[in-house]
């Protein structure tokens, strides 16, 4: 018997699996076996998109993002827009990211990354897609260029680590916080509580793998089956049974998607 059922993974990346040399087949096949239902490949740039739509038909759960990454800010060109559009034509393209902003390495090309921003942004709503947001030290300018959109949701802040402000303003414009394996390192006293104030109707667990592998993994590449260790993190936090916990998150990402999508069976 499966220890757990309904378990979501919104947020991994396979090709960056793979340049891990990590064999992904395995770790989905480990994921469905172990109580995953769906995980979504989450996109960097458009050039793998044949490799990620192959898996995600390989695999029933497999679904799929596209979008640009803001580390592309700069590099983009016309063909990646057309590129871009027909693979969130995709059946199985569920959501448009990750996009975002990310001052991490500095700001230098900060007009190229909020460019290829708002244009994504403006596509999301051209198309009826939800975004997945990537933010790094970028939460002001990330309201603004929102702002700027006139964004009205839904998405997703995956791998929330920002604090209750940001959270409340995102709950406002429509956003999903989606949680990582850094709520669980042991220094994260102040995103713990932002999981634990969170409405349960807004969260989703993620595991950004290969990435930000869960305490007790630290140091090892990350893969999907790993986002129950968050998710049980985030339900003792609460005060909720993993499975109930489960199936909310389940039932959130379902509703994320759903209004966006069709044949997706509920
Ligand atoms: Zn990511």
């Amino acid at each position: 018997m499966k220890p757990f059922t309904g378990l979501i993974d919104s947020h991994f990346h396979s090709q960056a699996m793979v340049d891990k040399a990590m064999d992904v087949g395995e770790c989905l096949t480990r994921f469905f076996a172990g109580g995953g239902e769906l995980a979504l490949d989450m996109a960097v740039h458009v050039r793998d998109g044949s490799a990620r739509e192959e898996l995600s038909e390989r695999f029933p759960g497999v679904y799929i993002a596209a979008g640009i990454h803001p580390s592309e800010a700069g590099k983009v060109g016309g063909d990646d827009w057309i590129l871009l559009r027909k693979q969130l034509s995709h059946p199985k393209a569920l959501i448009l990211g990750e996009i975002g902003l990310d001052w991490y390495r500095g700001r230098d090309n900060e007009g190229a990354q909020r460019e290829l921003f708002r244009r994504q942004l403006s596509l999301a709503q051209e198309l009826a897609k939800p975004v997945s947001i990537h933010n790094r030290e970028a939460d002001k300018e990330l309201l603004e260029d929102l702002a700027a959109e006139a964004w009205k949701g839904p998405g997703i802040f995956h791998c929330f680590s920002s604090d209750l402000t940001l959270a409340r303003k995102g709950l406002d414009l429509g956003f999903y916080l989606s949680f990582a394996g850094n709520v669980t390192y042991p220094s994260s006293s102040a995103l713990r509580e932002v999981a634990r104030w969170a409405p349960a109707d807004r969260l989703l667990v993620e595991t950004d793998s290969p990435y930000l592998s869960p305490q007790g993994f630290r140091g090892q590449p990350n893969q999907p089956l790993n986002a129950s260790i968050t998710a049980a993190t985030i339900a003792q936090l609460r005060g909720e049974s993993l499975e109930e916990f489960l199936q909310q998150t389940r039932s959130n990402f379902r509703t994320l998607v759903g209004w966006a999508v069709t044949g997706l069976e509920q």
